[in-house]
């Protein structure tokens, strides 16, 4: 599953599931944009990768400041002129009931989780269209497909806006090349998840995932290995959730 001579970018790389997908695109043989809005982390994910031998750049974003993202994917694009690989990572959660959420928390997560990538592929994908190839991968959430009562509802319904993003695009980017594909992780060993209440008693694997794993599958679906996937909702949950 080499990625030589590609250029991706990742969002919320800087740690967590982001992190072990740029590293794993990198170590491909990707030259990885590393996009987040801790700068110094980002950097230092970086600077780490790249003393390893990989090829990240650290690019500060706040993906809910729609001007200033579609400014940078712009800049990269005049850099790169082709973008080969996209993998809406960047997310957050938060731990609220539904009689607790108020209107600026469920913009706050909507606006991170769902309308800032939304406006970042839409400049992505006119490069891919103009290329007529590319790979979208986006992070969903085991949330988005049985509901999310630790993560909170906006949380869940900003990931279910994320699955139906996925066939959207998928459905448009066909013509073009463009493969667009979502991960539906279930609880995986991050920062994020020590957050949440959670039990391994209904995961028939018995434990959370980690990182890394996560990573495998976006590299799989970032890769031509996975050249005739596109629209799927990829479950990534130990067997927590079958369909
Ligand atoms: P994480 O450990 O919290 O890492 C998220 C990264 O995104 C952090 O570096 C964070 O920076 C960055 N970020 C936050 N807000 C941002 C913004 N506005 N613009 C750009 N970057 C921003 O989270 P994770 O567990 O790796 O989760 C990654 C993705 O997987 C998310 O979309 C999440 O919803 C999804 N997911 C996670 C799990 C899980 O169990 N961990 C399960 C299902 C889905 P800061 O450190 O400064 O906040």
């Amino acid at each position: 599953m080499r990625l030589d001579n590609k250029v991706a970018i990742v969002t919320g790389a800087a740690r967590g599931i982001g992190r072990a997908i740029a590293e794993k695109l990198a170590a491909a043989g990707a030259k990885v944009y590393i996009l987040d809005i801790n700068m110094d982390l980002a950097e230092a994910t970086a600077a780490e990768l790249n003393a390893q031998g990989m090829n990240v750049v650290a690019k500060q974003c706040d993906i809910s400041n729609v001007e200033s993202t579609q400014a940078l994917a712009n800049e990269i694009i005049a850099e790169e002129e082709k973008i080969d690989v996209l993998v809406n990572n960047a997310g957050i959660t938060q731990k609220l009931g539904v009689l607790e959420l108020t209107e600026k928390d469920w913009d706050t997560v909507m606006n991170i989780n769902l309308r800032g990538p939304f406006f970042l592929t839409q400049v992505i994908f006119e490069n891919m269209m103009k290329h007529r190839s590319g790979s979208i991968v986006n992070i969903a959430s085991l949330s988005a497909e049985r509901g999310g009562k630790f993560a909170g509802i906006n949380y869940a319904c900003s990931k279910g806006g994320i699955v139906v993003m996925t066939k959207c695009l998928a459905l448009v980017g066909g013509d073009y090349g463009i493969r667009v594909n979502a991960i539906a992780p279930g609880l995986i060993k991050t920062e994020m998840a020590k957050q949440l209440q959670f039990s391994t008693d209904a995961i028939p694997l018995g434990r959370l995932g980690e990182a890394e794993e996560v990573g495998d599958a976006a590299l799989f679906l970032a890769s031509d290995r996975s050249s005739y996937v596109s629209g799927t909702i990829l479950d990534l949950n130990g067997g927590e959730f079958m369909r």
